[in-house]
């Protein structure tokens, strides 16, 4: 679908839809890609998940605008998580295009980086230092024993790669621009969702690619974990504070359908983290808790009204945890929680009221 006249919106099928959810499905279901027309050659932003009916779909696309592999001579990733970065090896080594992503994203993709059996061990202690059932153990693991080459720490045991990585040949840090002589694009770093997050802003057409920082239809997860950076929700605030300054007519989202009403949506996903602030600073106040406890209190996925956690998958249990830990992290950094690790177990006391000074844990 052309979106604007030089840039085409790709639709591609995602084989694993993270939170299960039929309704959502539409939303999730799929991942956007967009590939914008250049005088010297197409920049690709986002590649799609690693998986052949993705290829076939991604072929169809260009076949459709009436380009070919080689004409993309630029791929640009708006983070590492799969659905975005999954064919990146793969199409590089068709197109012979240039591979850049913002460096935070760097160790997640390098060899020598993280190994996958390292970050099992240390999320499955993480969970259960915040609560997690001892019966919610990362179930594939076996296979994860492999020799993968990258492992999403939002979905441990769901997400892994064994595919292959397209190494960049350009890290952003942000404030760069990419031209293809037709548009030119502002790299701005947005993190929160992702640590090396960024959107792409191109200020004469008032468009903003927003990779997964901003959607319409659903909220982008902030999840606090052991290889998030310190203050998540703190960074994906001041990323959503640091786009108000644009000015953007159209937004063009990872998933979902792109939309107009850039400011209002900027309004809305922060005042849906104020609101799950405040639930949460409640639940804190009834006095010490751990965070698995307090994410079985709060109600998810609002776009439907509120779904308990015991209706959600084990995986979505553990995004549930590391959202309500992102949640604490920023109400601990503004000085209305506290953290007490006691026999094993962080738990969150409120600095306020009856609970203050509370250590009789
Ligand atoms: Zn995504």
């Amino acid at each position: 679908m052309e979106v604007i006249p030089g840039i085409y919106q790709l639709k591609l099928p995602l084989p694993i839809i993270p939170l299960g959810d039929i309704s959502l499905g539409q939303v999730l279901g799929q991942i956007n890609v967009y590939l914008i027309e250049g005088n010297a050659g197409w920049l690709l932003v986002d590649t799609g998940w690693d998986a052949p009916k993705v290829l076939e779909a991604f072929k169809k696309g260009l076949k459709t605008i009436g380009i070919t592999f080689k004409d993309i001579s630029e791929i640009v990733i708006t983070h590492v998580h799969l659905d975005h970065f999954g064919l990146a090896g793969k199409l590089k080594k068709l197109s012979g295009a240039n591979l850049g992503l913002h460096r935070m994203e760097r160790r997640f993709i390098e060899p020598g980086g993280l190994k996958g059996e390292q970050v099992l061990k240390k999320i499955k202690e993480w969970l259960y230092k915040n609560g997690s059932p001892k019966d919610e153990g990362l179930v594939l693991q076996k296979v994860l024993q492999g020799p993968m080459k990258f492992i999403t720490p939002m979905f441990p045991d769901a997400l892994f790669f064994f595919g292959e990585i397209g190494f960049p040949d350009i890290f952003f840090s942000g404030g760069e621009s990419i031209s293809t002589g037709i548009f030119n694009f502002e790299v701005i770093w947005t993190p929160g969702h992702s640590s090396g997050h960024i959107c792409l802003y191109e200020q004469a057409k008032k468009v903003l690619i927003s990779g997964d920082h901003i959607l319409s239809q659903i909220t982008p997860v902030i999840a606090l974990n052991p290889f998030s950076r310190s203050n998540p929700l703190g960074d994906y605030i001041g990323s959503l504070n640091n786009l108000k300054r644009l000015d953007v007519e159209l937004v063009l989202p990872g998933h979902g359908d792109y939309f107009v009403h850039f400011q209002r949506r900027i309004d809305e996903l922060i005042q849906h983290h104020e609101e799950r602030k405040r639930i949460i600073l409640e639940l804190v106040k009834e006095g010490p808790k751990v965070a698995y406890e307090m994410a079985s209190e709060i109600p998810w996925m609002p776009e439907k009204g509120g779904v308990s956690l015991d209706k959600l998958d084990p995986c979505s249990h553990r995004m549930a945890l590391m959202e309500t830990l992102a949640h604490l992290k920023i109400l601990e950094e503004e000085g209305n929680v506290k953290r007490i690790y006691k026999a094993n177990l962080d738990f969150y006391c409120s600095t306020a009221g009856k609970n203050v000074g509370y250590y009789s844990l």
